[in-house]
C-alpha cells in the first residue's frame, strides 16, 4: 500500500488523469479519494487521487504532491466508482466530475487531533515502566504517552516534531490504538460581504469594459447579488476591479450573516402528524417489502397531486434510519429544499443535527460546512437539489427523487449528467433503494415501470377525500370572437378572479415568460430585435427600461427606430409576467397582488418573503412563472389561471407535448389543496391538442399511450437513445471546419444500428457569441452510442479539434 505514485484527477477540461510522485512524508497517508494540492503548469490545483500506482509513465519528470488537504479521503471508493461511470457515460472529463462532487474549497481550517482508544490507553499506561512492549518503537511509545498525559494533541504538527511519519499514525490507527478526529473551524467570520449591482449608473450612458460587463451581467441579470468570493470566482475578476467598481458607484455591498440553518419559518414549526390513509399505507407496505430484501431496487411512486407523497417519503426515511442506514432526498428546486428540509429537521433532527441541506444558493462556506458534516457522519439525512446525489453518506439505504420528471435534474453544463439517472446508478452500486416520486412521471420512468424494470406504486386520490381540481379550457379563439379584444385575461378568467376576491380566497396566475414583452418587432420590415451575442429575440423589461437577452444576460437600449430599416414603427409584442402584473393591478385595483419570477425573487430572502406573504394570506393574487407550478402546498388557493398553454406546446422539441402535459397537471395540483375545492382555467388557441385534452381530464395513462405512439413512430426516447453533439466556436469558419472534420468520422457509421443526422445548423445557431452546428445520433442501443462517441473524442484529439469545441449531450432533454 505504499506505492510511490498516484493518478490524480484535476479540475481542468481534459479527459485524462495526471501522475504525481508521493513525497516520503505522505507515504501511506495518500489514498484513493484523498484531496491533495499539486503543482499544475504554473498554478496550484486541488485534485483527487483516483488510484495509486507503482508504474510511472515513461519519459516524464514527475512532480510531487504539495499537500494533503485532509487526513481522511474526501470521497469513498463507491463515489470514485460513480465518478468514473459518469465520466464514461456522459463523456465528461473526470476532473470536472469530481469538481461537481466535492465541496467548494474554502478557508475552512481542519484541526486534527489524536485521541487514544481504550486499548491505546491501556498500552500507554502499561508503558509507564519504560519497557518496550506491544511491538512499539520508541517514538511511538513516546507519542502514546504524550497523548495519554495531555488527553488530546494536535496531530500532525506535534507528531511530525516527534519524528513520526503520517504512515505511522495510520498504522497506529489501524492497530486500534489511536483515533484521529478531524474538526472543522471556520476562519472566525460569522458574516460575509455580499455584492449587488446598483443599476442607476448605466443610464448615464457609460460603457463598461468587458470584465465589468461580466460582473454586471452576473449580478444584474444572471444571478442576482452574490457573496464576494463567489462573485470573484464566477466572473474571474480581481478583488481590485470590484473595489474600483464599488468606488465608482456601480456596485453596492453589505454584510450578511452566514448561517445555513437560518430559516425564519423553522421557529416553532411542528410538522402535521397525520395517520396514513389507506393508499399511503399500502404504498408503505410495498416499500417496506423492498427494504426487507435489503438490496437494490427502483420503485416509482405515481401519486396524483395532493395524494400525500411527502408523508410517505418522510416515513421511508424514518424506516431507513431505523435500519441504521442513511438517506438522500432530491428535490427539483431550491425552494423545495427549504420546505422539505424544515420537515426533515422537525422529524429527524433535534435542533439541526442529523439533517444536512445542500443546494447551489448556499455560500461556499455554508456548502462546505454542510458537506463535511455529511462526510463526518454527523448528518445522516441529506435534502438537496441535483448535486446532492453525490452527498458523501456512508451506508446509504435510500435515495428519493421527488418529481423525478423535472428538467432541473439535468445539468446543462459539463458534466451533463441527469440527477435521477445517477441516483439509480448510485443506488445500484450501494445496494440501496431508489424511490422515484411523481404526479406525472417522465415517459422514461413510466415505460420502465410498465416493462417491469421498476416497481409501480400508485396513489390515485387526494388525501382526506379531497377531489382533484376541476380543469376547464378557455378557447381564446371564441373569447376573441365575443369580445374582439386581445387581452391575456379572458372573460372567464376575469370572472373567476372576481369571484375569488369576493369570497376572500386566493388566486395563482401563471405565465411562462418573464419581462414585459418577449419580442420587439418592426412593423415595416418584420425584423425582430436580436441579442448581439445570440440568435435569440431579446426581452423588453419595462421597469429597467431596456432589452435583455435571457440566454447570455447582455443588455441593449430600447430602440426608437428599427435597427434594420430605420422605420419608426417598432412595437412590443408578447406579454410577459411584468406586463401581466401591471394589467392585473389595473383591472383589480383593490386586490393585493405580487409577482414571483427570477426578476423579483433574486435572493432566497425575497423568495421566502413573497411566498410567506402569500401563504399567510397577506396577498390575494400571485402572478408568476413556472416556479409557482411546483410542489407548493397553499391551502386557500381556489383558482389557478394559466395565461397560455401554447408557448410550451409550440417549442420545436420532441418533448413539447410531454412538458405541456406535465406543466398543466402540476399547475392543476396547486388548486384545491385545502378544505376548499379548486378550479383551473387553461387558456389556449389549440384546445384540441391531446396534451391539453388529457391534462384537462387529468388522465395520465391516456396521455402516456398517445405520446408513446408518437415517440415510437418518430424513433425518439424512451424507445431510442439519443445523443446531441454540438460543435461550436466564435469563429464561423472554424466551427464549419470542425463539423466537416467530425462528419468524416461519423458518416461511415451511419447505418441501421445507429442513425446520424447532421451536421446541421443548431436550432440556436449562435449562443454567447459562438456559432453552433449539430449532429443528432439515434440508436436503439445506448452502448453503441457510448462507444461511437468515445471514438469521436479520440478522433478529435488526433485531429486537434479542441475538446472545448465539441459538446456532447447524452440523453439530451432539449435539442436546442
Ligand atoms: P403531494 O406531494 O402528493 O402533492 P403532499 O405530500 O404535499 O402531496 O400532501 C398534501 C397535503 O395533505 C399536505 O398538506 C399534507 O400535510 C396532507 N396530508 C398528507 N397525508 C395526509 C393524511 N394521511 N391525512 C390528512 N392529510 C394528509
Ligand atoms: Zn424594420
Ligand atoms: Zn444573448
Amino acid at each position: 500500500m505504499t506505492s510511490p505514485f498516484c493518478n490524480v484527477a484535476l479540475p481542468v477540461p481534459l479527459r485524462t488523469t495526471f501522475t504525481y510522485a508521493i513525497p516520503e512524508s505522505l507515504k501511506g497517508a495518500i489514498q484513493p479519494g484523498s484531496r491533495i494540492l499539486v503543482p499544475f503548469r504554473k498554478k496550484s490545483l486541488v485534485g483527487v487521487v483516483v488510484d495509486l500506482t507503482d508504474q510511472p509513465p515513461a519519459n516524464v519528470k514527475l512532480r510531487e504532491i504539495a499537500r494533503l488537504m485532509e487526513f481522511a479521503p474526501a470521497l469513498t471508493p463507491k463515489l470514485i466508482e460513480l465518478a468514473q461511470w459518469i465520466a464514461n457515460y456522459y463523456l465528461a472529463p473526470i476532473g470536472e466530475v469530481f469538481r461537481s462532487m466535492l465541496p467548494p474549497i474554502t478557508e475552512l481550517k481542519v484541526h486534527r487531533e489524536i485521541a487514544l482508544t481504550p486499548s491505546g490507553r491501556a498500552a500507554a499506561e502499561s508503558l509507564g515502566g519504560g519497557e518496550l512492549s506491544h511491538g512499539l518503537t520508541t517514538a511511538e511509545s513516546a507519542l502514546l504517552q504524550k497523548v495519554n498525559a495531555k488527553n488530546v494533541l494536535a496531530a500532525f504538527a506535534s507528531a511530525a516534531k516527534m519524528g513520526i511519519a503520517a504512515a505511522t499514525l495510520q498504522q497506529l490507527q489501524q492497530r486500534g490504538l489511536i483515533e484521529i478526529h478531524e474538526r472543522l473551524s471556520e476562519t472566525k467570520r460569522k458574516s460575509q460581504t455580499v455584492i449587488a449591482w446598483k443599476s442607476l449608473r448605466t443610464e448615464e450612458g457609460k460603457t463598461l469594459k468587458e470584465k465589468e460587463e461580466k460582473v454586471r451581467a452576473l449580478l444584474e441579470t444572471e444571478r442576482g447579488p452574490l457573496p464576494l468570493p463567489q462573485l470573484l470566482k464566477l466572473a474571474q475578476v480581481s478583488r481590485s476591479l470590484i473595489d474600483r467598481m464599488l468606488a465608482g458607484g456601480f456596485l453596492e455591498s453589505w454584510e450578511e450573516p452566514i448561517d445555513p440553518a437560518e430559516d425564519p419559518f423553522d421557529a416553532g414549526y411542528t410538522p402535521p402528524a397525520h395517520a396514513l390513509n389507506e393508499e399511503q399505507e399500502s404504498a408503505m407496505k410495498a416499500i417496506r417489502a423492498r427494504f426487507e430484501l435489503g438490496e437494490f431496487g427502483v420503485q416509482l411512486l405515481h401519486g396524483v397531486t395532493g395524494s400525500g407523497k411527502t408523508e410517505v417519503y418522510l416515513r421511508c426515511v424514518q424506516e431507513t434510519l431505523a435500519r441504521g442506514k442513511t438517506a438522500i432526498i432530491l428535490v427539483p428546486e431550491i425552494a423545495l429544499t427549504l420546505w422539505i428540509g424544515r420537515q426533515c429537521r422537525a422529524w429527524f433532527g433535534a435542533k439541526y443535527e442529523g439533517v444536512a441541506v445542500l443546494h447551489s444558493a448556499l455560500s461556499d462556506v455554508e456548502r462546505a460546512r454542510e458537506w463535511w458534516r455529511v462526510r463526518n457522519g454527523e448528518a445522516r439525512v441529506v435534502v438537496g437539489t441535483r448535486s446532492a446525489v453525490f452527498a458523501p453518506l456512508q451506508n446509504l439505504g435510500l435515495i428519493i427523487v421527488d418529481e423525478e420528471q423535472e428538467n432541473s435534474y439535468k445539468q446543462e453544463e459539463t458534466p451533463r449528467y441527469h440527477g435521477r439517472d445517477v441516483a439509480i446508478v448510485r443506488a445500484k452500486s450501494e445496494g440501496a433503494l431508489a424511490l422515484l416520486g411523481s404526479a406525472t412521471p417522465s415517459l422514461e420512468s413510466y415505460h420502465h415501470a410498465r416493462g417491469g424494470k421498476y416497481e409501480l406504486i400508485t396513489m390515485a386520490s387526494r388525501v382526506a377525500n379531497r377531489s382533484l381540481a376541476s380543469v376547464e379550457i378557455v378557447d381564446l379563439r371564441e373569447d376573441f370572437q365575443q369580445t374582439h379584444k386581445t387581452s391575456p385575461i379572458s372573460t372567464a378568467l376575469r370572472a373567476g378572479i372576481e369571484e375569488c376576491l369576493a369570497n376572500k380566497t386566493q388566486v395563482l396566475v401563471l405565465i411562462n415568460r418573464r419581462g414585459y414583452s418577449w419580442s420587439v418587432l418592426c412593423r415595416s420590415c418584420g425584423a425582430s430585435v436580436q441579442c448581439v451575442n445570440c440568435s435569440i429575440s431579446v426581452t423588453y423589461h419595462k421597469s429597467r427600461n431596456r432589452l435583455e437577452c435571457h440566454y447570455c444576460g447582455s443588455i441593449q437600449q430600447v430602440p426608437k427606430q428599427c435597427p434594420k430599416c430605420q422605420s419608426q414603427y417598432v412595437y412590443f409584442f408578447g406579454e410577459g409576467s411584468e406586463h401581466l402584473e401591471e394589467r392585473l393591478r389595473k383591472e383589480f385595483p383593490g386586490a393585493r397582488i405580487a409577482r414571483l419570477d427570477r426578476d423579483t425573487a433574486r435572493t432566497k430572502r425575497q423568495y421566502q418573503e413573497t411566498l410567506g406573504a402569500f401563504a399567510g394570506g397577506a396577498l390575494d393574487i400571485l402572478v408568476g412563472t413556472q416556479m409557482l407550478a411546483k410542489g407548493h402546498d397553499f391551502q386557500r388557493v381556489t383558482l389557478v389561471g394559466v395565461i397560455s398553454a401554447d408557448s410550451s406546446l409550440s417549442m420545436p422539441d420532441f418533448r413539447a407535448a410531454e412538458r405541456t402535459f406535465q406543466l398543466l397537471t402540476q399547475v392543476a395540483g396547486r388548486a384545491g389543496r385545502g378544505e376548499l375545492p379548486g378550479r383551473v382555467l387553461i387558456q389556449t388557441y389549440y384546445p384540441e391538442h391531446y396534451a391539453i385534452q388529457d391534462a384537462v381530464r387529468q388522465d395520465y395513462s391516456a396521455f402516456f399511450e398517445r405520446e408513446m405512439h408518437f415517440r415510437t413512430m418518430m424513433a425518439y426516447p424512451p424507445l431510442t437513445s439519443l445523443a446531441n453533439v454540438i460543435v461550436r466556436d466564435t469563429s464561423l469558419e472554424k466551427a464549419i471546419h470542425w463539423s466537416r472534420k467530425l462528419s468524416e468520422y461519423f458518416s461511415p457509421h451511419d447505418g441501421h444500428t445507429v442513425r446520424i443526422l447532421g451536421p446541421a445548423t443548431a436550432p440556436i445557431a449562435r449562443l454567447k457569441k459562438e456559432h453552433r452546428f449539430q449532429f443528432l445520433l439515434k440508436s436503439p442501443k445506448r452502448s453503441i452510442l457510448t462507444k461511437l462517441l468515445s471514438g469521436a473524442m479520440t478522433f478529435c484529439d488526433t485531429q486537434e479539434i479542441p475538446q472545448t469545441a465539441v459538446l456532447v449531450d447524452m440523453d439530451p432533454l432539449s435539442l436546442m
